[in-house]
């Protein structure tokens, strides 16, 4: 009775002082842009390529055990990692692959494989669990022991995060500061890096903005058993890929592109990253960077 009184007494949204909802708004939020005058060595454009190696996460975080489901997540594995590695290794095009702990655990082989082609790997939680809806020290704890088995597994230690399906809680700035992280890549204020303000106050960590409009889940989800269908062609996908890229040279921005080995790699899939490579490839002053990369050379020339 106690708890349902005091939930009574709490002020609704639009019963808030200022003082309530700007605080809730000021918690995260997007500071000065980033964004460098040019990109390095001149280039007019960044291209950072993210591939989040979910696999069979998607499915153990709702604490489901369908082999029929779990089948759809180990494709990401045996299709999916092989060929991206194998277009990047054509294209010698350096990318970042997001890794839950438990996935990288039960992959072992395909971390190193990864690093060993040269591209980096970063913390994706530990089970792809919902972050806004864990207790902060659950958070912290998942957070830091996923960072642990990324290191232990492939040999690097992690310096970003996406957290998994974007769901960025109020705890997760302060524990990623506590960590020494350099940057995030979950938040969604700008095209273009920018550095991440907490309570109002300057942190020097750098977001890298992601879009539900560049993820490729979102046009090619499906589920049986509910009406989620990929209504998407691939060759539509690449049409708003394309001018999502067209618009960052334009604007001497960044285009960040995030993707699923268990969703893009399939052969109609991988077929239009191809294309979309092939079109980026036909401009000049193009740089394709790391996360990492693109983090370090906007701090270095912002001072941030
Ligand atoms: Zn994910």
């Amino acid at each position: 009775m106690a708890a349902k009184k005091s939930k009574d007494a709490m002020p609704l949204p639009w019963q808030w002082p200022e003082e309530t909802w700007r605080g809730i708004v000021g918690k995260v939020r997007a500071g000065r842009s980033l964004k460098p005058a040019q990109w390095k060595d001149g280039a007019r454009v960044a291209v950072a390529l993210s591939f989040d190696s979910d696999h069979e996460s998607g499915t153990l975080r709702e604490g489901e055990s369908s082999p029929g489901k779990l089948s759809q997540g180990q494709y990401g594995s045996r299709q999916g990692v092989p060929r991206i590695l194998a277009l990047l290794e054509r294209h010698h095009i350096p990318a970042r692959f997001f890794v839950p702990a438990v996935i990288a655990t039960l992959y072992p082989g395909e971390q190193r494989r990864v690093v060993d082609a040269g591209h980096e790997i970063g913390i994706h939680g530990w089970i792809h669990e919902r972050n806004s809806v864990l207790p902060a020290a659950d958070e912290r704890d998942l957070q830091k022991r996923s960072a642990d088995t990324l290191e232990r597994i492939a040999g690097v230690r992690p310096v970003g995060i996406r957290t998994p399906s974007w769901d960025f809680s109020a705890h997760t700035l302060a524990i990623s500061r506590e960590m020494g992280l350099l940057y995030d890549s979950s938040l969604m204020a700008d095209d273009d890096p920018y550095e991440l303000l907490e309570d109002g106050q300057p942190t020097g960590m750098v977001e890298l903005p992601v879009e539900w409009i560049r993820d490729d889940a979102i046009y090619f989800n499906m589920d049986r058993f509910s009406a989620l269908r990929p209504y998407t062609p691939p060759s539509s996908v690449l049409e708003i890929f394309r001018a999502e890229f067209d618009g960052a040279r334009a604007e001497g921005g960044l285009f960040l592109l995030t993707m699923h080995p268990h969703i893009i790699g399939h052969r109609s899939r991988i077929a239009l990253l191809e294309r979309l490579i092939e079109h980026i490839r036909g401009h000049a002053g193009v740089w394709f960077a790391t996360h990492a990369d693109i983090a370090r050379y906007v701090k270095s020339t912002s001072g941030a």
